[in-house]
Order: structure tokens, then C-alpha cells, then sequence
């Protein structure tokens, strides 16, 4: 027994996130891919992953390893996913011909009601909806890897999203323990990557004029702002730096639009500076070692979320 049925359709990375996420949370979980072998796969690493998890007193929600694994079956069949779900979660490689056709094998086997959203980072939803008859349910739910510990969402509708998938989209992604933002209307880049980009213009830029090295740039945000962060955005960041919004742009905003006009054009990332980026990123953590610095990374932020629950 469980809260409701969830179809995850893809079982790699995000879709095993996904499974482990909605299981934690109750929920029934049926997992899709179009390779019953990577279906077998995922099935072995989800079970390891619980146990682990449960060994390391890092699970999420209420029931055990086993009960969460309990919830989670899998299927090589479409039409059983989606059948009887409330809301569906579509995880498969980021190619737009690739979301087109699984939307449309979708819109194919859906009832009327069930929620259609996408993991996908890059696609705004109307380029794989427009054609669908249930375009009106199609979403994205975008999550932030690793989702286990990076609670943000961006969900962003198309136009013709309704208000109510809308809102159901945002609930569930509240009720499994994630921290939903709802955009008001598609944009490219969503809110996430428009910020992350516009961070690493400048960084490159930084670089690129030989102002700072690689290895300084990221402990500026590591070190500096990237503290903060963690804990409060850039806004209220600014309301708290001095005494209130209106006083800080009183008194700084001249300055941010002086500094900001100095800003040069968006530069492209590649050529001999993309070659010096990357040479100083190989030296301060070689190709080889990535594996590794990744699980680092993962290490950080596993702490990071413990702390924040426990602040
Ligand atoms: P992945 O390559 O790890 O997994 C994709 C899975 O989809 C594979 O198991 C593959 O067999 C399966 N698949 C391929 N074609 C299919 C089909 N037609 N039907 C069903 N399954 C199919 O990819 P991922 O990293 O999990 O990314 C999935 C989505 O999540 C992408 O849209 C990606 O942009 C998005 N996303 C990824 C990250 C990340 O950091 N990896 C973060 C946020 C969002």
C-alpha cells in the first residue's frame, strides 16, 4: 500500500533519484526504460543505494530501506506505467527528438487527468507538448542533481499548462520533502542556469583578462559569496547588508550599475581561453580523479543538508 501511484520513465541518474525520492515519501513508484537491462540495473543499485543509506542513518522519511524498496516495481511496458498513475516523471537522455517521441508515446497511453512532467535541465515545455492532445498536462519539473540533497525544483509550465497541473506539480514536489519554485511562464535556461550563467560569464571573463586564476575564481564563490548561499539568496542578502532593501539600493545601487556597465559582452566558451580554463582545471583536479572529487562533492553536500535540517 502506498499514497498514490508515480511513473518514472528512464532509470538512469534522475530517474532513480526520482524513485528513491517519491518512495521515501510513500508514494507507489513504477519505473519505465526502454532497456530491460538498465531496468535490472537500476532495480540492483536502488537496493544497495536504500541499504546504504539506512546503514549511514541518511534515509529519508518513515519506512525502512526494505518497505521504501517494496514500493518500487518496475516494468518494460508504457502503457502499465502510466496506467492508474497520478503523475508522471520523464527521465530519459536530453535530446529534444528523443522527449518529442516519448511525449507522444505518452500522450498515447494517458488518461485525462494524470500529470505529465519532464526532468528535462535545458527544453522549455511547449517544444515537445504543442502537438500532444493532453499538451494541458504536460509540465517540467526540473530537479537539481543530486536531487537526494539538493531539494530545489523549477517547475515551469507552457502556456497551455493549466493552473490546476500547475499546482498539483508544486504540491507533490512539497509533500515528498523537495523545495518547489514555480515560474510564472517559460524561459530559456529556467531561473537556475540564467543565474549559473550569468556567474560563469563573468568568471571567464575574470579569467580570460588574467585577473584572477581559476583556482582563486571558484574560492571566490567557495570561499565567499557560495557561504552565504547556501543559506539565503542574493536579495535578502542585500536587505540584510544594510538596513533594509531601500537603504542598500540608496546606498549602493550607483556603484552596482557603474560596476555592472563595465561588464563585457557574454564571451563564447571556447577557443585558447576555454585550452588555459581547462589546463588549470586538469592540474587542480585531474581527469582521473573525478570519480572521486565528485564523491567528495556528494560528501559536502550530504552534510550541508544535514545541517540545514538540524539548524
Ligand atoms: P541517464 O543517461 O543517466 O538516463 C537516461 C535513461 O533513459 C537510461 O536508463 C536510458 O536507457 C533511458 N532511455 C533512453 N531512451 C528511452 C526511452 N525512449 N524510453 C524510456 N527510457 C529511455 O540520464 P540522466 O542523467 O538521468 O538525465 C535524464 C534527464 O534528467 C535529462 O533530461 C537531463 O537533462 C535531466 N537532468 C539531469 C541532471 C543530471 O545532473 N544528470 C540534472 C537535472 C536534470
Amino acid at each position: 500500500t502506498g499514497k498514490g501511484k508515480i511513473g518514472i520513465i528512464g532509470s538512469g541518474l534522475i530517474g532513480r533519484s526520482w524513485s528513491m525520492l517519491f518512495a521515501a515519501a510513500g508514494y507507489n513508484v513504477t519505473l519505465y526504460d526502454i532497456l530491460p537491462e538498465q531496468i535490472e540495473t537500476a532495480l540492483v543499485d536502488l537496493k544497495d543505494q536504500l541499504t546504504k543509506l539506512e546503514q549511514k542513518k541518511l534515509l529519508r522519511g518513515t519506512l525502512t530501506a526494505k518497505q521504501q524498496y517494496s514500493l518500487i516495481t518496475a516494468t518494460t511496458s508504457l502503457a502499465d506505467c502510466v496506467k492508474d498513475a497520478v503523475y508522471v516523471q520523464e527521465c530519459v537522455p536530453e535530446n529534444i527528438e528523443l522527449k518529442k517521441t516519448v511525449f507522444k508515446n505518452l500522450d498515447a497511453v494517458v488518461d485525462a487527468k494524470c500529470v505529465l512532467a519532464s526532468s528535462t535541465s535545458t527544453f522549455v515545455p511547449s517544444l515537445f507538448s504543442a502537438d500532444l492532445v493532453h499538451k494541458s498536462q504536460v509540465i517540467v519539473a526540473h530537479p537539481v542533481n543530486p536531487p537526494y540533497y539538493v531539494p530545489l525544483v523549477e517547475i515551469v509550465p507552457a502556456p497551455w499548462t493549466t493552473a490546476e497541473v500547475t499546482e498539483f506539480t508544486r504540491n507533490i514536489m512539497e509533500d515528498i520533502g523537495q523545495a518547489p519554485v514555480t515560474l510564472t511562464k517559460e524561459i530559456e535556461g529556467f531561473a537556475l542556469n540564467r543565474i549559473q550563467y550569468a556567474i560563469l560569464n563573468e568568471s571567464w571573463n575574470l579569467v580570460k583578462d588574467g585577473i584572477l586564476s581559476v583556482a582563486d575564481i571558484d574560492k571566490v564563490m567557495s570561499a565567499g559569496l557560495g557561504m552565504r548561499y547556501a543559506f539565503l539568496g542574493p536579495l535578502e542578502t542585500a536587505h540584510l547588508n544594510a538596513e533594509g532593501m531601500e537603504n542598500y539600493c540608496q546606498r549602493y545601487s550607483k556603484t552596482i550599475y557603474s560596476t555592472s556597465m563595465s561588464f563585457q559582452p557574454v564571451p563564447k566558451m571556447e577557443g585558447d581561453v576555454m585550452k588555459e580554463v581547462s589546463r588549470q582545471l586538469n592540474e587542480m583536479t585531474p581527469l582521473d580523479q573525478l570519480p572521486a572529487r565528485r564523491a567528495w562533492r556528494d560528501n559536502c553536500l550530504t552534510q550541508l543538508s544535514q545541517l540545514k535540517r538540524d539548524l
